[in-house]
């Protein structure tokens, strides 16, 4: 079998999106298919392997929405340049270049690296393209094209406030009760509220909030340092390397890290109780009222 074949039957791609379950909501999207910090991580670490320290022969965007975002002028601005660093920030991936400037992209609900060569047959999908001086090609896959790619200049940055990172070892409850404080909204939003803490989603936000036996829907501002306490020891287990295993979510090893996420009906599996669905902000919220007291 030639090299293109075998990849296009296995494409390298690092977030496990795939066309996905839709959430049950109809305006919804399906969340199934979202990355979160964790799948960002690992898709900001399949870039590095395949980009650090490589120069741009070329990036453009193909897409009309992507296009807006990275102006042909931008993409001129960015070609010859060495990228010399490849950092995670939330769920925004920056790609440092020895100008000063930064590529900043972000998949939002679908969107996926494949990572190949320029000679191989573009992606449908591919929305824009980033090749490199060694042949390499990495196409920003994304099927409702959603993704951003920008460039942010030297001294510039086009990054919204984030709160710190779920994943920091120095996240504490000390951290939650300054941030909270103010916050009349219940803790599972609040919790996929970027500026808070940054890298939760809708899914990652419930399985926290299972681990460490706490209502989805109490407020954010009252919950006290104990729980806050439970809930940082939550946040560190769902986000831990053993837990880390992104894969496409609709194989079942893939569902199976998910304890409350999308088991609306099937039985709690701490104690028995029936999963609930409920609708916070527009999202489905998963949890056990049994055992989700605090
Ligand atoms: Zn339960």
């Amino acid at each position: 079998m030639c090299e293109c074949l075998s990849r296009k039957l296995n494409p390298r791609r690092f977030t496990g999106n795939v066309a996905g379950r839709r959430d049950r909501l109809p305006n919804d999207l399906p969340d199934s298919t979202v990355p979160e910090l964790p799948e960002v991580e690992a898709a900001a670490r399949a870039l590095t392997r395949a980009a650090l320290g490589k120069t741009i022969a070329a990036v453009r965007a193909i897409h009309p929405a992507l296009k807006r975002k990275l102006t042909p002028a931008n993409s001129r601005r960015a070609k010859g340049k060495r990228i010399r660093s490849i950092d995670r920030r939330g769920k925004h991936q920056l790609l440092g270049l020895d100008s000063g400037d930064t590529l900043v992209v972000h998949f939002r609900m679908n969107g996926d690296w494949e990572i190949g060569t320029t000679n191989d047959q573009l992606d449908r999908f591919a929305r824009a393209v980033i090749d490199l001086d060694d042949g390499t090609r990495i196409s920003l896959v994304d099927r409702r094209a959603l993704s951003s790619i920008t460039l942010d200049k030297e001294g510039s940055s086009s990054l919204p406030k984030l709160g710190k990172e779920a994943s920091d070892p120095t996240l504490d409850a000390d951290y939650f009760v300054k941030v909270l404080a103010r916050r009349k909204i219940p803790i599972k939003p609040a919790l996929m509220d970027q500026s808070v803490l940054a890298g939760l989603g809708n899914i990652y936000a419930a399985e926290a909030l299972w681990e460490g036996e706490l209502d989805p829907k109490s407020p954010a501002s009252q919950l006290s340092k104990e729980k806050l306490e439970r809930l940082v020891a939550a946040i560190r287990l769902v986000l831990s390397p053993r837990r880390r295993r992104p894969g496409r979510y609709t194989d079942t090893r893939g569902r199976d890290r998910f304890a409350v996420y999308d088991r609306e009906g099937e039985i709690c599996r701490r104690c028995g109780g029936t999963i609930q669905r409920i609708v916070q902000a527009g999202r489905s919220t998963y949890f056990c009222p049994k055992c989700q007291l605090g």
